[in-house]
């Protein structure tokens, strides 16, 4: 019997990687929805939407890859139904059986009923996309997120005029606080958006738009898990070692619902969570015991700011911020702390902060020394 994987993103290839980087020499199926090998996302609201990268160069690994490490990797092959007594996943094309098997079906933008509103998840949303901005068409945001505001700098390059619409008071707020996002308020008014906080998007555009992009969040991929009877909650519910409520099936990446031994219920919707957790889950599969306790990163890039983000911040601590640097200038270290504990660390524009951000972040350090602390 095989391991499989359903799911041919970023967290099923990593995992793939994994079980071959272990040694382990027996069959392994990928089942993918879509057409594509395994590709990283990041570049598609980034650098493909700036014209810089091709829309499908960005595979995690090429088909010769899959072929020299002898993985059957099924592309647009789509996983119906979990069929846990007799240990098979069905598909269209006939079941397979597995001995172990890892869930990581990602997740999808959730939708608002906007008529003709597009979204950005997949390499063909990005391809099409750039396509229209290339027309300088009158942008509409909707929804100040990560996502949002990486488009918002990529059309703003293609020339065209953009309004963005954010129900809270600042952009990314339940993320980074007041403080942070007001400068990533500033960051977007200075590149001439017209930014409007505070307002809820009702179905009606505030102004004159050719294009609406919604943005508001994605939502994980749980049908399959659910029907199959697993345990679900805001994501497929994972012990510390990524093992689902059947000791036999895991779930890594976006749909995952860790149980973080450090932070607590945790799902992590980023690039590096994807990697990790796919090749935490791989060992897992062999045999392996251990917690995955992996700290939070994510990295975002808007004009000519980039940025770094380790640890995890509840919202109640969004307050208690110490800033080494300025901050007006983009060019400063975050820090998140409660009672001198350091939750998350940010850099902008100061990448050699990384390291340091990284060994803070769970240590206990007196504030004003974090704020005087030189990298
Ligand atoms: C535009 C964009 C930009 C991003 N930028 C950043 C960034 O700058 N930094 C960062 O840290 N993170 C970023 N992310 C997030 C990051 O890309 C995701 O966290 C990561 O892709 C998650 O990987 P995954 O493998 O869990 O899921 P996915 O990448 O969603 O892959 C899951 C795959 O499973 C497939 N699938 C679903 N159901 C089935 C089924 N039943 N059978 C078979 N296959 C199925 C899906 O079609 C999909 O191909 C970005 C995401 C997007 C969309």
């Amino acid at each position: 019997m095989a391991h499989v994987i359903v799911g041919g993103g970023l967290a099923g290839a990593s995992a793939v990687e994994e079980l071959r980087e272990q040694g382990y020499d027996g069959d392994v199926v990928v089942l993918g929805a879509e057409s594509y090998l395994p590709y990283h996302r990041p570049p598609l609201s980034k650098e493909v939407l700036l014209g810089k990268e091709e829309a499908d160069g960005t595979d995690v690994h090429d088909a010769q890859w899959y072929a020299d490490q002898g993985v059957d990797m099924r592309t647009g092959s789509a996983a119906r139904r979990i069929d846990r007594l007799r240990q098979v996943v069905e598909t269209d094309a006939g079941d397979v059986a597995y001995e172990r098997l890892l869930l990581a079906t990602g997740s999808e933008p959730r939708r608002l009923p906007v008529e003709g509103a597009v979204y950005l998840r997949t390499r063909d949303d990005s391809r099409a996309l750039r396509a229209a901005l290339l027309q300088q068409p009158r942008v509409l945001v909707v929804g100040g997120g990560w996502i949002g505001l990486e488009v918002t700098a990529a059309a703003r390059a293609a020339g065209c005029e953009v309004t963005v619409v954010e129900p809270q008071a600042q952009p990314l707020l339940g993320v980074v606080g007041e403080r942070v996002g007001s400068m990533f308020a500033d960051l977007h008014r200075e590149h001439g958006v017209d930014l409007r906080l505070g307002t809820s998007f009702d179905g009606t555009p505030p102004v004159p738009a050719d294009l609406v992009l919604v943005a508001v969040g994605a939502v994980p991929r749980v049908d399959l898990a659910r029907d199959a009877g697993l345990d679900v909650d805001n994501g497929v519910l994972v012990d510390a070692t990524l093992r689902t409520s059947d000791p036999l099936v895991l779930a890594a990446g976006d749909i995952a619902a860790h149980d973080h031994p450090v932070f607590g219920r945790l799902r992590v919707e980023h690039w590096d969570n994807a990697i990790e957790q796919g090749k935490a889950a791989a060992r897992v599969m062999l045999g392996g015991t251990e917690a995955y306790e992996r700290s939070p990163y994510f990295f975002t890039d808007q004009y000519d700011l980039g940025m770094e983000y380790v640890g995890h911040v509840p919202r109640e601590h969004l307050g208690s911020v110490v800033v080494r640097g300025d901050l007006a200038a983009r060019q400063a270290v975050v820090f998140w702390h409660d009672a001198g504990r350091v939750l998350g660390a940010m850099h902008v524009n100061e990448w050699d902060a990384i390291d340091e951000m990284r060994e803070l972040v769970g240590q206990t350090v007196d504030p004003d020394q974090l704020s005087r602390r030189t990298t």
